[in-house]
């Protein structure tokens, strides 16, 4: 507002409420013209009034009591064209006081001003309804998200209950030691990983001792936990004995050799815990002593040791003459038998007298026995 119509409107001020009356029943009249043409330039002399109205009010705004707010309000009650006209003044204050400046009044009609408020409506309305579809498609596509986050876990970080969204690191097990039952174990969610430690037990009382055909029986107190722990002893070993000949090798007069078998045998239980073959080492002049016991075989009957002790009258040595007999075949029994039936085609025995005389020869008294009873005797 200028200086010059601050001072115009204190001049007005005074006549300002007869001068609003009397104008009223005017105004009706030239607003009749004025409403009808939307954009009708109003006689100066009625618009001058208007614009000191508005600017009064503006004033009034500050100051309730002042009489030229009282007066509008009874005016607007009065008027039926009031409201337009209150209406006028409130929202095109601005739109006025432009054209005041420029010297030309131009007054929008009620319609148009009700059509751009319509149109600025729905304008609005639409605005807000695109920002809320906006709003809601974020929303349910969780480009915006009012996280509810789930506390994180031992494996799972921070996660939003609502977009899965995830903050954070995972909070990693709380290991509790292994024991001597458990494995390392998480107290939060039970996850393990190794094993468990087992007992250490390091004195142990026997129950039952094992042995190489039954396992035993120990106990002892974990050094760890306290627990008593039992448990089995394993099988003891076998306890091999010496090499033993279970089956002769046989070396016929001509030098072919069937090899024998021999074993040894857990001298604890009995069991043969171990067999082998075996080939006897044969020279020149043991093979000779073998062929020599063969034929001596051939046409008389011997005794173990009568063979060997003939075999060493002929040169040969203890060892090749022991050797030969060892491999030349006999059934000492047989020759016990052979040499008895020898004995009865010379003479008269008694069956004590020819196991004497056999025996004598250099059978064994076993040998002997046998020999003598087959024949009858
Ligand atoms: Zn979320
Ligand atoms: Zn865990
Ligand atoms: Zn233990
Ligand atoms: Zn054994």
């Amino acid at each position: 507002m200028t200086e010059s119509e601050k001072m115009q409107e204190q001049q007005n001020e005074s006549t300002d409420i007869t001068e609003e009356t009397e104008l009223t029943s005017s105004e009706v009249d030239a607003d009749k013209n004025s409403f009808e043409g939307e954009t009708e330039t109003t006689p100066q002399a009625l618009d001058e009034p208007e614009v000191m109205q508005s600017e009064g009010e503006s004033d009034n705004e500050h100051n309730d009591d002042s009489p030229n707010f009282e007066n509008q309000t009874e005016e607007a009650i009065e008027n039926p064209n009031g409201t337009g006209d209150s209406f006028k003044s409130d929202e095109t204050d601005a739109v006025t006081l432009a054209e005041n400046s420029q010297g030309e009044e131009k007054k929008p009609s009620t319609d148009a001003i009700k059509k751009l408020l319509s149109n600025k409506t729905v304008l609005i309305g639409v605005g807000i309804a695109v920002v809320a579809l906006i709003v809601i498609g974020l929303f349910a596509t969780h480009t915006i998200c009012f996280h509810d986050w789930a506390e994180a876990t031992c494996t799972e970080p921070e996660t939003c209950n609502i977009c899965g969204r995830t903050q954070g690191e995972p909070a990693g097990h709380n290991w509790k030691a292994a024991t001597c039952t458990e494995p390392e174990t998480c107290s939060v969610c039970g996850a393990t990983q190794g094993s468990a430690l087992g007992h250490s037990v390091s004195e142990w009382t026997v129950d039952t001792e094992a042995s190489c055909t039954s396992t035993g029986l120990r106990h002892g107190k974990c050094t760890r936990c306290g627990e008593t722990v039992q448990e089995t002893i394993p099988k003891a070993k076998h306890t091999p004995g010496d090499w033993e000949v279970t089956e002769e090798a046989k070396i016929s007069p001509s030098g072919t050799i069937t090899p024998g078998k021999k074993a040894r045998k857990c001298t604890v239980c009995g069991q043969v815990v171990e067999t082998e073959s075996f080939t006897p080492d044969i020279s020149k002049s043991k093979m000779n002593a073998l062929k020599k016991a063969d034929s001596y075989l051939s046409w008389g009957a011997f005794s173990e040791q009568g063979l060997i002790e003939q075999l060493e009258f002929e040169g040969f040595s203890q060892e090749d003459a022991e050797w030969g007999v060892r491999y030349c075949g006999a059934d000492w029994n047989e020759q016990a038998y052979k040499k008895a039936n020898k004995y009865l085609s010379w003479g008269s025995f008694s069956h004590k007298g020819l196991v004497e005389q056999l025996v004598f020869e250099g059978f064994t008294y076993d040998q002997a026995e046998y020999g003598v009873s087959k024949t009858g005797l």
